[in-house]
């Protein structure tokens, strides 16, 4: 077994990033195409930036959580802005058994389907109890579709992959 990562390891820098923007593309990509949405509005409508959770040791993560999307700017649902940090360990490790980049596909576009069903006025940011587990299970679902469909030759690894995340029940937002 490889050893873990330094704790203050972050995929947001090299080696790592420019597989993160690559995986990030595709996953923007999917998700835009399952929504029917126009990849400018990642950056008008949806809006977001990527952090490692590296920078911020202050936030609560649930444990098998693989990254959590933290909201900036409170407002109207058509202003909000949002964060997507990800849990550099965590990623890291379950990448040894599934390759990093499924994992860094599967838990990108999960969050991005995440910032559309806020911003779209399908999901309240402020969810909590058995809404919130429903809509994970959901989103996580969504996620996985976009990206079979996005890469039809990747899907059964993707899938895969999906199921063992579902079934380990990778919450990606804290319990409120
Ligand atoms: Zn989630």
């Amino acid at each position: 077994m490889p050893a873990d990562p330094p704790a203050d390891e972050r995929l947001t820098h090299p080696p790592w990033k420019t597989q993160v923007c690559r995986c990030l593309d595709k996953a923007e990509q999917a998700v835009a195409r399952y929504y029917a949405i126009r990849p400018r509005e990642w950056s008008t409508r949806f809006r977001y930036d990527l952090a490692s959770a590296a920078d911020h040791p202050d936030l609560h993560f649930p444990a098998s959580a693989l990254a959590q999307i933290v909201r900036i700017e409170p407002a109207p649902a058509d202003q909000q802005r949002f964060r997507i940090v990800l849990r550099d360990e965590e990623i890291l490790r379950l990448a040894e058994e599934f390759g990093l980049e499924a994992v860094l596909e599967l838990t990108l576009a999960h969050e991005l389907v995440h910032l559309v069903r806020f911003g779209q006025g399908l999901a309240d940011f402020e969810q909590a109890g058995s809404a919130q587990q429903a809509e994970e299970r959901r989103v996580q679902r969504i996620a996985a579709e976009a990206l079979a469909a996005a890469e039809p030759a990747h899907a059964p690894h993707i899938l895969e992959v999906a199921r063992h995340l579902e079934a380990s029940h990778r919450a990606c937002q804290p319990p409120k």
